[in-house]
């Protein structure tokens, strides 16, 4: 009876019970092997890559099993939450192609019918709940306050006890409800503490997805539930959403694998099937040869922003999270490699659980894979979006010269064996940059490129003569000849084996005429292969920058 005054006297406006609660979110009508999975992000930061990590498996074991992957924003700690944080988060997930079935969308809609999925909009649920624990007496409230509990701490470090609010140290355990009415009526603020049946002497015995079997002590402490200002703790409000939302698996960082015990009590309290939990450890950085943590005030490239702003497509990630998911990943795509990788199927028991290595070299090499098995026009059109929020100038000429665009983009990619040119978005300018008019004018008017093998009076003669004779229309081999025979009039070797034979009867050989036509049309001694240049050039722009070079190098 005094477990109920004291519900009626902290709850006085609840009126609901569990019951009611759970009748409106009644079991997903899923089938027997789907699993239900979510993110649950704070909006305290950046979404850092590990937390796209986590998700990413979470949605792959959802998905695959054609369960159900949501968003839960757990916002109920409002001093560290920061302006923007949850559409900051969002848009993340979307760039990263992540899919969500249920939660907040951008659009400012909350989807779903086990919402609403933003904890600071849940209280009244938490409330509920909070009451019937108070009713049943598995909690109680506590007016202790700051210097109370330095006084506990300070005798428990006198009597060298294990510090904490718990067993004969909890000092409002046994509070009454007469003295509860004194301290509510003084206005004395008061946290809910869970009253703790456990024993630090018993173990709990816990089967993790990722790290295996592992053995606790038990939780002792009267842990806070609900803070003084009405919100509950995260502990609590895990406990009420994942079972409310029928969670089924819960993916989520190490970091949390020692509040486990508390929530495996507050489950059992609260009489909640305990869903299946995996922790999975941060992912690392190299540093030279050495692996560790990222850090979140120095390491930029720990924020999943980072590389959006990179221009790292999304599914290019994906991919290379899928690698460091499961390392049979890599065999499988192998044998796939026209296959989405959502079609690989991910399973936790094979995963790192020591903390998988983000290795950007293999990043890249993934990305430029992923990359290279695009058309054009999905190179264009995602160029396209990346440049118009990080790089304006290009996005303009993207704009401006699309069908141009498409033919650069186009060279080397329409074979069995595509390029691998470009690992992220923000690598592509520097490298067509010659292409364009403007950009070429802006490199080349402080002067070209210094070609060791030729002097530059050669040069001059190569590209005048190269000027009037130079033709695309006939086709590769014969644009080739022509230049063949440009060679040997001049004195050059038409090809490498007719020059290695008798190199002090050549200027040089044919590869070198080539090299000074490249440097004439596009400043670099590097470029894809020079006829597909070309073609993709012009007659008209061939013959001005012909010009140009000539006129420079006079
Ligand atoms: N809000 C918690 C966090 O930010 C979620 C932990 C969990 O997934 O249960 O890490």
């Amino acid at each position: 009876m005094s477990h109920q005054q004291m519900a009626e006297l902290l709850f006085p406006d609840v009126a609901q019970v569990p019951e009611d609660i759970f009748s409106l979110y009644p079991a997903r009508e899923l089938p027997p092997e789907a699993r239900v999975t979510r993110f649950a992000p704070s909006p305290t930061g950046a979404l850092n890559i590990g937390g796209l990590y986590a998700t990413l498996i979470s949605e792959r074991l959802a998905h695959q099993s054609n369960g159900v992957f949501y968003l839960r924003i757990e916002d109920t700690d409002k001093k560290r939450e920061v302006p923007g944080g949850v559409e900051n988060i969002l848009q993340s997930l979307v760039y990263f192609g992540v899919q969500w079935d249920e939660g907040p969308f951008l659009s400012g809609e909350d989807v779903g019918s086990y919402g609403p999925y933003k904890q600071s909009l849940r209280d009244g649920i938490y409330r509920v709940f909070l009451k019937h624990l108070i009713r049943e007496g598995l909690a109680y409230p506590c007016f202790c306050n700051d210097e109370d509990l330095n006084q506990i701490r300070q005798s428990q470090q006198n009597s060298k006890a294990t510090p904490g609010y718990y067993g004969e140290w909890a000092k409002h355990r046994g509070i009454t409800f007469e003295q509860t009415q004194e301290e509510i009526a003084l206005g004395k603020p008061f946290v809910i503490r869970l009253r703790s049946s456990g024993s630090p002497n018993k173990k709990v015995i816990h089967y993790d997805l990722v790290k295996g079997r592992i053995a606790f002590p038990e939780n002792d402490q009267d842990i806070v539930i609900m803070k003084t200002n009405g919100l509950p703790t995260y502990h609590f409000a895990h406990a009420i959403d994942d079972r409310l939302m029928g969670t089924t698996h819960v993916i989520r960082a190490d970091e949390w694998l020692s509040s486990l015990p508390i929530h495996i009590q507050l489950f059992e309290l609260l009489g909640f099937p305990l869903p299946k939990y995996g922790h999975i450890a941060p992912i690392m950085k190299l540093e030279g040869t050495s692996k560790r943590k990222f850090s979140k005030r120095k390491d930029l490239d720990g924020t999943a922003e980072y590389y959006k702003t990179q221009g790292y497509p999304g599914f290019a990630l994906g991919e290379y999270f899928m690698n460091l998911i499961n390392s049979g990943f890599e065999e499988w795509r192998t044998v796939n490699p026209q296959k989405a990788y959502h079609e690989y199927l991910i399973s936790t028991d094979k995963m790192n659980s020591s903390g998988a290595l983000l290795d950007m070299n293999k990043l890249n090499d993934t990305s430029k894979e992923v990359i290279s098995r695009l058309t054009c026009e999905d190179v264009y059109e995602l160029l396209y979006k990346w440049s118009k929020e990080f790089d304006s100038e290009l996005f303009e000429t993207l704009q401006k010269d699309k069908e141009y665009t498409l033919k650069i983009l186009s060279i080397g990619r329409n074979s069995a064996k595509p390029r691998k040119d470009y690992a992220k978005w923000s690598e592509i300018k520097p490298m067509i940059a010659y292409f364009y008019d403007g950009w070429f004018e802006e490199d080349a008017s402080s002067g070209y490129l210094h070609l060791d093998s030729i002097r530059m009076d050669q040069a001059q003669t190569i590209i005048q003569r190269y000027s009037d004779l130079f033709s695309l229309e006939c086709g590769r081999e014969v644009w080739f000849s022509e230049i063949q025979s440009l060679a040997a009039d001049l004195g050059y070797a038409k090809d490498m084996k007719q020059y290695k034979a008798n190199p002090e009867q050549y200027k040089g050989h044919v590869g070198d005429i080539a090299m000074v036509i490249r440097v004439a049309l596009t400043n670099r001694n590097q470029t894809p292969d020079l006829y597909d240049l070309m073609k993709v050039m012009g007659n008209q722009r061939i013959v001005e920058r012909m010009r140009r070079f000539m006129a420079q190098n006079s």
